[in-house]
């Protein structure tokens, strides 16, 4: 999963990223409308995090901007502003979720779940793939109901897979929902992942398709 975080403060930037870091997203950081604008622009995000009051524009023209192109990416705001007015303008822009500082990160992320949830047009809060389920609250992994243990990377893949069930994800898209900007990629890093994945969940369950990518089998 890969999101944009568009925050001018550095301090409460820094804290969030660390968060969501440490919860295995993948993240790009903008501090000004502009970057933001622009990275809005070319790449594409699972999610993104926006402050309104921004150097060089206001946040709410940048969303406004994002679903008048047709751009359905979940956006949630997070601001200082918390008068009604403003919630209310923030949500008929299109916004997803609204969030007033100062928050507590463990509620931020859930927030983040939430709107993922509702974007993919799931209820349940666990994914469920054949005999695979994780859950993106706890980072807990089972194959037919034993635990499996991953590390972070193996983790994101997994993840990425399981939001798209039926969907062959390239060795490109998974990269991008597992490296940020500055994060540099060795070349194999992600077969070296997949490789590891694919050898604690067991035969058959991350399927292989030759010349294409990598796809969730759909039964067990
Ligand atoms: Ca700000």
């Amino acid at each position: 999963m890969r999101l944009l975080l568009v925050e001018d403060d550095a301090m409460l930037g820094d804290a969030m990223a660390r968060g969501l870091r440490a919860d295995g997203f993948a993240l790009d950081r903008a501090a000004d409308a502009g970057t933001a604008g622009t990275a809005l622009r070319t790449q594409a995000y699972d999610l993104v995090l926006l402050d309104l009051g921004l150097p060089g524009g206001d946040g709410l023209v940048l969303l406004r901007g994002l679903r008048a192109r047709g751009d359905a990416t979940p956006v949630l705001i997070v601001t200082a502003r918390d008068a009604l007015a403003s919630r209310v303008a923030g949500l008929d822009a299109g916004a997803d979720d609204y969030l007033v500082k100062p928050f507590e990160l463990e509620e931020l992320a859930a927030r983040i779940r939430a709107v993922l949830r509702r974007h993919a047009g799931r209820g349940a809060p666990r994914l469920q793939a054949g005999p695979v389920t994780l859950d993106p609250a706890t980072h807990a992994v089972t194959v037919r109901g034993e635990p499996v243990a991953l590390s972070a990377r193996e983790f994101a893949l997994l993840r990425a897979l399981m939001d798209r069930p039926g969907a062959v994800l390239s060795r490109a898209q998974l990269e991008e929902k597992l490296y940020g900007w500055n994060e540099g990629v060795d070349s194999n890093a992600v077969e070296v992942h997949l490789h590891a994945l694919r050898r604690k969940l067991g035969t058959g369950v991350v399927r292989n398709v030759r010349g294409v990518g990598w796809t969730m089998a759909d039964a067990s």
